[in-house]
């Protein structure tokens, strides 16, 4: 018998009920009775649930296959108030049993929690379920806590307990260090550890060299429309990022390349604040460009993570931009959190916006103001602040406001650059309309390569192929900021919302 796991797919679902299904009579039938099972199973199992578990990127799934066939299923569940990884379901067809395919499973939902970064894997079990507290124990399970649990009117006793998981990479990671930051003393500041960091990589790293020397041969031209002007950059070696597959399919089943573990060789970081990690993009849009990846494998999410965000930008001085893409608006990496940074000065719309007549509507959060700024063809929530505590409260309520017209469960579609001058932050935010313009999905000659995110919403717009550089003009341009963006009108209408 051949036997592999693999993710999930959505054509699992049907396999996925029947292996609950069948295991669970097998497991509870003798203490939780059949009516109350079935009525669980059919509010937490239906087609529906399943696919909402599916579309959760803090859950992820596991088939085990025999001879081609789905014979056991695994879920893991990312708690994020806790900060744990729960393993949420363990099931088997009965007949593939003790076959040692379980505790495959249970070794892919350990690499998981090393993904996350996490120590331990955690499970409830039920008592009565007897044979899996034993089957958990035999593994490394150690049981703390007893927590009620209700199936249909029959309730049950949950034990809860953890296993370590050997943290992965914890020498590999101290070896690709440069810096750590911040350090006692006179240490230098951030930027410039970062651009020492730039600098050795070129050197090391044939990679990272290709990356630059390619970028002195992108060719870029300006374009302009009335009252902005956007550079188009013709850079044939963004197809990794304008062309990237972003279905959650396709997403699931790669390796992720900002885990730690799956970082080149030769790619050196800075360690920021125990959190994230300062690396070089091998694939640069502007000269020094970096990518700043959390050290776990997190959704990417703005909401949860502005405190920092907020910090780093400071850390990295008015040099910096630090720029924002949404999960679903421009991030090549939608399920590791992350930020890029760019050289500051580079992107038209941190001048134009300046300029731009704001002050429509203006609302206060302590020091912080969240004004309109428009008049270039997309419109931008600007959040001005000199405490940082009043500033993520800001950028809070406007992620919020937003979020009342978006899906629930979803971060609302965003793009963020934030500067910091020294005396205090300015934040641009574009609230977005559309991922990718409908042009992008055409098959005919009216296809354009363009995947718009805070750089394009920057006014720098990246192609890979020439006859997308050669067609973009004024018209085209102002026509994708119109299909993608808000625009001033409903900028303001989000801020007099708030
Ligand atoms: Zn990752």
């Amino acid at each position: 018998m051949e036997t592999l796991i693999r993710p999930w797919r959505r054509g699992d679902f049907p396999a996925v009920r029947r292996i609950l299904w069948e295991s669970w009579v097998a497991a509870y039938q003798p203490f939780i009775p059949a009516e109350d099972l079935r009525a669980y199973f059919a509010a937490t199992y239906n087609l529906d649930a399943l696919a909402r578990l599916y579309d959760n990127p803090r859950v992820h799934g596991f088939i085990a296959e025999a001879d081609g066939e789905a014979v056991g299923f695994g879920r893991t569940q990312f708690h994020l108030n806790e900060n744990r990884l729960y393993l949420a379901s363990l099931y088997l067809l009965p007949s593939f049993q003790g076959k040692g395919i379980g505790g495959d499973l249970l070794r892919a939902a350990e690499e998981n929690a090393r993904a996350y970064g996490l120590g331990e894997l955690w499970v409830g079990v039920m008592v009565k379920n007897e044979a899996a507290g034993r089957w958990y124990a035999r593994r490394g399970f150690r049981f703390i806590r007893e927590e009620p649990f209700r199936m249909g009117r029959t309730t049950v006793v949950h034990v809860i307990g953890s296993k370590a998981v050997v943290a992965a990479g914890e020498a590999d990671l101290r070896q690709r260090l440069t810096a750590v930051y911040p350090r006692e003393g006179d240490a230098p500041p951030l930027a410039a550890a970062a651009a020492a960091l730039l600098q050795r990589q070129k050197g090391e790293w044939p990679g990272l060299a290709d990356g630059y020397t390619a970028l002195e041969a992108v060719r870029s031209r300006e374009v302009r429309g009335g009252s902005w002007a956007v550079q188009v950059q013709f850079n044939p070696r963004r197809s990794v990022s304008s062309g990237a597959r972003l279905d959650p399919e396709s997403i699931r089943s790669r390796p992720c390349f900002l885990c730690r573990g799956n970082l080149p060789a030769p790619q050196r970081a800075i360690l920021y604040r125990e959190t994230y990690l300062i690396l070089c993009n091998p694939v640069p849009v502007f000269p020094g460009h970096l990518t700043v990846a959390h050290l776990c494998h997190l959704p990417q999410s703005l909401a949860d993570h502005r405190e920092m965000f907020l910090r780093l930008a400071a850390d990295f001085g008015p040099g910096l931009v630090l720029l924002y893409n949404g999960p679903r608006c421009g991030a090549s990496a939608p399920d590791h959190l992350h930020f890029q940074a760019v050289p500051a000065g580079l992107l038209p719309a941190e001048r134009e916006l300046r300029n731009a007549a704001g002050g429509a509507e203006v609302k206060r959060y302590g020091t912080a103001v969240i004004g309109v700024a428009g008049g270039i063809g997309r419109g931008a929530v600007v959040v001005e602040g000199t405490a940082a505590a009043d500033t993520a409260a800001a950028l809070g309520e406007v992620i919020a406001a937003l979020g009342r017209t978006a899906a629930p469960d979803t971060e609302p579609m965003m793009n963020v650059l934030a500067t910091h001058s020294g005396d205090g932050w300015r934040l641009m935010i574009f609230p977005r309309l559309k991922h990718r313009p409908d042009a992008y999905f055409r098959e005919d000659e009216g296809k354009l390569c363009v995947s718009p995110g805070a750089v394009e919403m920057g006014g720098v717009f990246v192609t890979h192929r020439e006859q997308d550089f050669q067609v973009l003009d004024a018209a085209l341009i102002g026509e994708i900021y119109r299909e993608v963006a808000f625009d001033d009108a409903a900028v303001k209408v989000l801020v007099a919302s708030l």
